[in-house]
């Protein structure tokens, strides 16, 4: 039996002695996070993080030491990261390593690949894309058209995958292909795992109204990507898409839990709205802020409670899109009244008359707009929910 009070003083002792200043502020966007990688170049102190960090398999935690995972309990797990939030320490690693193939090679993987897959990312060394969506498959994803033919030890892959995010700076991708094309459309796909350096790859960045490019379209010509990278079986992949969704449906969810934003609300309207008795000034707003910030304050409680029983094993299932919904539809009623707050001074996108915090106020509320078609629109969501959690009826 593991002492927690006395873990949680080594934790909180180690964190302090080892914890580079600048990581004690905490994030305010998922680009101020290190996602690893060959391509992307880090701050000194980023990396020397990341390092230490991973040196301990603290950037997975809960993964097996055998695959260079931290080995902690599910309760040391969450001293750790209550003793890393009480700091407000970044986290020094986030992506889809972490976040959606990792977690499901753990579930699902062959030994073979999870030996040669979890520990690179445990050090932040590879970064991973999704290759899902394609032009003719989103919301209907099955419907996919990418091919994989196999050819003695590989599959041939050729296709298009759309929304890529990040694929121009991941280094690989998981993705799904129809290696049975006459089979009904769910039984037919594989999932497959390929090094973005394959020849016959190639990546192009789309620009988002955000101003950014955080996704891209890919490109599959006669791509080689070897039989061992199948994960699950072949024409059994999407049992395998929809594991890993439930965990990306969490992943997004957790991104919306009460991070400081919730606190900005209120400062925001104190500056841009003024007080009267010591309250912000309008009653409309006033009313509007303190609904977001309960509606917030039951989410985290929720989502805290979910986490707690997939600490204690439970593997996501379709609930997960009750947090996906709902976190996301919540993150843009908060966005929505940031930019009403602001009035004015959220117009800018550029330039003077405009501070950096109202910029981004504006290009966040923007970027909002697509978390509710990621990972899955709302619509789709609300689909599952009312037929896989609720069992209403077609
Ligand atoms: C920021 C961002 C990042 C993304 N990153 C990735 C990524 O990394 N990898 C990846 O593979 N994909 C990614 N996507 C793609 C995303 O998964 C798809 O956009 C999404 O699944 C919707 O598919 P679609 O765009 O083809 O829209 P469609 O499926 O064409 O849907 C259009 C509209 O019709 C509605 N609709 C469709 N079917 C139904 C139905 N049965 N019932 C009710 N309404 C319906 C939808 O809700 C939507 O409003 C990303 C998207 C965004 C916005």
């Amino acid at each position: 039996m593991v002492d927690l009070a006395r873990f949680r003083d080594e934790t909180r002792r180690w964190l302090v002695e080892n914890a580079p200043a600048s990581m004690y502020t905490p994030p305010r966007t998922p680009d101020d996070i290190c996602w690893g990688g060959r391509k992307t170049p880090y701050p000194d102190d980023v990396r020397r993080w990341l390092d230490l960090m991973a040196g301990r398999g603290w950037t997975a935690p809960t993964w097996p030491r055998e695959y260079s995972g931290g080995g902690l309990s599910k309760a040391e797990a969450k001293v750790l990261a209550e003793e890393m939030a009480k700091l407000r320490l970044r986290p020094p690693l986030t992506g889809f390593g972490l976040s959606m193939i990792g977690p499901l090679l753990l579930q699902e993987g062959s030994e073979e690949l999870k030996r040669e897959h979890l520990p690179p990312i445990v050090r932040g060394e590879i970064r991973w894309c999704q290759g899902y969506s394609e032009p003719g498959a989103g919301s209907d994803l099955a419907s996919l058209q990418t091919r994989a033919v196999r050819d003695g030890d590989s599959f041939v892959v050729n296709g298009q995958k759309v929304w890529t995010s990040y694929a121009d700076k991941a280094d690989w991708m998981f993705l799904l292909v129809r290696t049975d094309a006459e089979a009904p459309k769910h039984s037919g796909i594989t999932f497959l795992l390929m090094d973005m350096e394959t020849p016959g790859v190639t990546v192009r960045p789309i620009r988002l109204i955000s101003g950014s490019s955080p996704f891209c379209e890919t490109f599959l010509t006669d791509v080689r990507v070897p039989a061992r990278n199948v994960v699950g079986r072949v024409n059994g992949g999407w049992l395998m898409a929809k594991a890993l969704l439930g965990h990306e449906r969490t992943m997004i969810a957790d991104a919306f839990k009460e991070r400081d934003d919730a606190k900005r609300l209120v400062a925001l309207a104190r500056r841009y709205l003024g007080e009267e008795h010591g309250r912000v000034a309008d009653p409309l707003l006033r009313d509007r802020i303190a609904q977001v910030e309960m509606d917030q304050a039951c989410l985290d409680l929720t989502l805290a409670r979910a986490r707690d029983g997939q600490r204690a094993g439970h593997k996501p299932g379709p609930e997960s899109s009750i947090f996906k919904y709902y976190g996301t539809e919540l993150n843009q009623r908060r966005r929505e009244l940031m930019v009403e707050i602001l009035g004015p001074q959220a117009l800018g996108w550029d330039g003077a008359g405009f501070d950096d915090d109202e910029l981004k106020i504006t290009r966040d509320w923007l970027r909002s707009r697509g978390n509710s078609i990621e990972g899955g629109t709302s619509e789709i969501q609300l689909n599952i929910i009312a037929k896989r959690v609720l069992g209403l009826p077609d």
